[in-house]
């Protein structure tokens, strides 16, 4: 064990200020030397300071060991100077692996037997944001950007995932049938990583197949690896499979640096009640203790806020009357 974690906090807007203050109560609770170090970023920053990410919060980011993130809220026009938060962090640290664990939850609708990860390339595709118009409008064209780099390290961090986990089954998904350039280039190169790790099984599948099959039989699939925007759609659909945003966690994963955060938003409707479900952002924690060694830590925090989020107290969203802090006070007991 290190003898000492430094930690970054960003609650960010919304009920990010409610579920990280809960998250960090649960990694309290786990007796681990962790020393906390507290940023800011996000809209609300933005409306104060005029950036949503100022440069001491990229320090502390880079500076520690790892980051765990509450929520941004993304206004959905656009308005000039405002970046997001984590789509800036992402690049400028090139946390190139977006990484969601589906597993299930004793919460309502969450499919039994299902445990798997999609990762997902985190830097190009579609997101590289390149998009114009012809004909005054009539036409819009928007550019995908694949690279051998990009694909060989997700297809690399994806095939490593897979052979960690006792089944050491992978899928790339992919749509190179239609998209033989792009997309072929993408399943070539991954291919190729995997390839690397013979004690893992590897798959390809179309996309569509994909979701389709993970809509009949969660339970075959262990690690995915996709492009950008597959994976963001995928990811929401496993994410629906194992009891929805409330308990979604993700990581977004570079060769230094490493964010972690929920995959739901600053959830205004209800911020500021402190009714918010934190068990996403714990998980998340979880994630990230995960990924500093801590592998003992990490499996306890799950599984106490599992033991809470099967025997309550609940939050308002699962059914619960239980507050933001005494869900995190009640996981702390359970660890
Ligand atoms: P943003 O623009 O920040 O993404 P949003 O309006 O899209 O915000 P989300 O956070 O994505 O909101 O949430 C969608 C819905 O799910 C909202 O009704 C929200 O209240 C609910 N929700 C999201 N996260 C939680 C949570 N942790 N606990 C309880 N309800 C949640
Ligand atoms: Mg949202």
């Amino acid at each position: 064990m290190k003898n000492n974690y430094k930690i970054c906090l960003i609650e960010g807007d919304g009920i990010g200020h409610e579920v990280i203050p809960a998250a960090r109560i649960a990694l309290e609770a786990t007796g681990l030397p962790l020393e906390f170090v507290e940023a800011r970023a996000g809209y609300e920053l933005f409306e104060e300071v005029g950036t949503s990410v100022p440069d001491a919060t990229v320090e502390a980011v880079t500076h520690t060991d790892a980051t765990l993130f509450g929520a941004a809220t993304s206004p959905t026009q656009k308005i000039p100077g405002f970046f997001g938060a984590i789509r800036y962090l992402r690049r400028k640290l090139d946390l190139f692996a977006n990484v969601r664990p589906a597993r299930h939850h004793p919460v309502p609708g969450s499919r039994e037997g299902v445990d798997l990860v999609v990762v997902r390339e985190n830097t190009e595709g579609l997101y590289v944001e390149q998009e114009r118009t012809y004909l005054g409008g009539e036409i819009a064209i928007a550019d995908t950007v694949i690279t051998r780099r990009a694909s060989a390290r997700i297809g690399e961090y994806a095939a490593r995932l897979a052979a960690s986990r006792p089944r050491k089954s992978l899928h790339i998904a992919h749509k190179a049938n239609v998209l033989p350039v792009t997309q072929g280039l993408f399943l070539s190169t991954a291919r190729a990583e995997a390839a690397k790790h013979p004690e893992v099984t590897t798959q390809d599948i179309i996309i569509d197949n994909c979701a389709m099959q993970l809509v009949r039989a969660p339970e075959r699939f262990d690690v995915i690896v996709t492009t950008n925007l597959f994976g963001d759609i995928l990811s929401d659909l496993t994410a629906g499979l194992v009891g929805g945003l409330g308990i979604a966690a993700s990581g977004n994963i570079g060769l230094e640096h490493a964010v972690f955060e929920p995959v739901h938003g600053s959830a205004p409707d209800i911020a500021g009640k402190g009714i918010a479900n934190p068990a996403a952002t714990i998980f998340s924690a979880a994630m990230m203790l995960e990924h500093l060694g801590e592998h003992a830590a990490a499996a306890r925090l799950e599984r106490a806020v599992d033991k809470v989020l099967a025997e309550g107290p609940r939050t308002p969203d699962l059914g619960g009357r239980a507050t933001t802090r005494e869900f995190a006070e009640a996981v702390a007991r359970a660890f």
